[in-house]
């Protein structure tokens, strides 16, 4: 059931200046950059292999990457780990004692479905679970 780590998301400041260092210093590839309103973040995507960096900038310093960086900085601020399916994947967590964030997956970055998993029950970790149609792993 469990697949990879999808791609892990890292807060900045301003997705331009971060980029000096994960594309031009690193020299990784940009997937694409794009904008969800839901999460009030800019994300850039980049490709690491079969993983990702989602490079979160925030849109509204009331979302979530905004309070985020307010309050921790930048840094990590969750991993992705792929899933065939997410619907089971959120009902054993849910059956086992997590704490979720979403008990229902939504549409997140590239048009995947996902849901998050509060750190209180991941021991200090956002936990993103990302399920793909086949054919959209190449929009990150
Ligand atoms: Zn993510």
């Amino acid at each position: 059931m469990i697949q990879r780590i999808d791609h892990l998301g890292i807060a900045v400041r301003s997705i331009d200046q971060a980029l000096g260092f994960y594309r031009d210093a690193l020299g990784l590839t940009v997937d694409h950059i794009e904008t969800i309103e839901e999460q009030k973040v800019k994300a850039a995507m980049l490709v690491v292999g079969e993983s990702r960096l989602e490079l979160m900038e925030p849109t509204d310093p009331a979302g979530a990457v905004g309070k985020f960086l307010e309050t921790r900085g930048e840094g990590l601020q969750h991993v992705a780990i792929g899933v065939d399916d997410l619907e089971a994947a959120l009902a054993q967590a849910r059956e086992r004692g997590a704490r979720l964030i979403d008990e229902k997956p939504r549409v997140g970055a590239g048009g995947a479905l996902v849901a998050f998993i509060h750190p209180k029950s991941s021991f200090g970790v956002l936990i993103e679970l990302v399920q793909r149609g086949k054919g959209s792993v190449a929009h990150g």
